[in-house]
């Protein structure tokens, strides 16, 4: 079976109707202009008895809004952790979706909708479904960057934080299907001397990373370490100093004070907590293809204080998906956090 060519154009079908979308826009240049939304949203949050849940690639004020701030794993480690009576997720939607699937009865809200994912968006249930059925002894482990439905479709699901440590606990020959992400899929080959196949997804925002601007980068500072996600194709990875996910970045920074400069290559987001940890050390973003210097992801950037404000106020949107759905997810994705209870614990705010 021939896999799908993804391509670069953003799509989302986890999106309302342009309509809508249309009246979350204008609902956004409706609201007070002299109201402090900070205020109001902190009002809102002890109002609801709400937990703000907070990835690393949202802009800088909402992070430091946030109760907790992570990478996938950490927020999904904070979701199935919270006593919190509402959940407000400022992320993209198949982490929001993954807050529901593990708290069915907790609203769950997205400040807009429409933050999807290209990963998740370019591996649709029914062609992976199709797709699947090619390899039916194969283990199936998804990245949790794909939609409720695709989870259903899984064994297990993993993150970047755990995907390797979770391979290796498999027996060694398990027969391991991979999706979405290509390259995330082909650095855990590599980690773990475990062939798999793979599916033919990518990032659109670590896949633009161009290796031969960041060589001529790196020769202009030939002190920085260059410091790679797995989401980055493989002659960007080649020249790293480090590989890992989100978190690893940011710890690898934080312990390695001797090094003064880095070259990140990964979504632009996560500066704002790099900055935090090292304010004596230089970050440089590793050049995307495009002429723009730094890489940020045009979904995570759906969300703005103005949405957020707005989700708390009116409980809307709200993650909903059916019952059958959610509870054939849920299997892989309890199966995840049991074999990585020992990884990445939550990350507070101000950690
Ligand atoms: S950075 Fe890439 S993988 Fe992450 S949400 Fe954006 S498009 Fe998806």
């Amino acid at each position: 079976m021939q896999l799908p060519t993804a391509d670069t154009t953003p799509q989302n079908p986890a999106s309302e109707s342009a309509g809508q979308e249309m009246d979350l826009s204008v609902r956004v240049r409706q609201i007070d202009p002299t109201l402090d939304l900070i205020e109001e949203i902190k009002r809102l949050k002890h109002e609801l008895n709400a937990v703000i849940l907070a990835h690393y690639y949202q802009d800088d004020e909402i992070q430091d809004l946030a109760d907790h701030v992570g990478d996938s794993l950490a927020l999904a480690q904070a979701a199935a952790n919270t006593d919190a009576d509402v959940i407000v997720f400022c992320g993209v939607h198949f982490m929001a979706e993954t807050a529901k699937i593990i708290n069915p009865d907790k609203p769950v809200l997205l400040p807009d909708l429409d933050a999807g994912c290209s990963l998740a968006d370019r591996c649709p249930a029914d062609l992976y479904g199709e797709w699947l059925k090619q390899y039916p002894n194969h283990t199936v482990i998804n990245y949790i960057n794909s939609s409720a439905a695709v989870k259903a479709l899984s064994d297990i699901i993993v993150t970047s934080s755990n995907a390797v440590d979770i391979v290796k606990q498999l027996p060694a020959d398990q027969p391991i299907v991979f999706g979405p992400d290509r390259h995330l899929g082909r650095w855990v080959e590599g980690q773990t001397g475990k062939k798999m196949v793979l599916w033919n997804g990518f990032c659109i925002v670590h896949e633009q990373f161009n290796a031969r601007r960041l060589a001529a980068l790196k020769a202009e500072y030939p002190a920085a370490q260059i410091i790679a996600h797995p989401e980055c194709e493989e002659a960007v990875l080649a020249q790293a100093d480090f590989i890992g996910s989100t978190l690893a970045l940011l710890k690898y920074v934080q312990t390695h004070t001797e090094q003064k400069q880095f070259i990140v290559a990964t979504e632009v987001g996560i500066l704002h907590q790099m900055k935090r940890a090292r304010p004596d050390a230089e970050f440089l973003c590793s050049p995307p293809n495009s002429g723009c210097n730094c890489a940020s992801c045009p979904y995570m950037r759906l969300n703005t204080i103005e949405k957020l404000y707005l989700c708390m106020r009116d409980r809307h949107p709200e993650i909903v998906m059916d019952e059958a759905t959610r509870l054939r997810a849920l299997l892989p994705v309890q199966r995840m956090l049991e074999m990585s209870q020992h990884l990445a614990p939550v990350q507070q705010k101000g950690d």
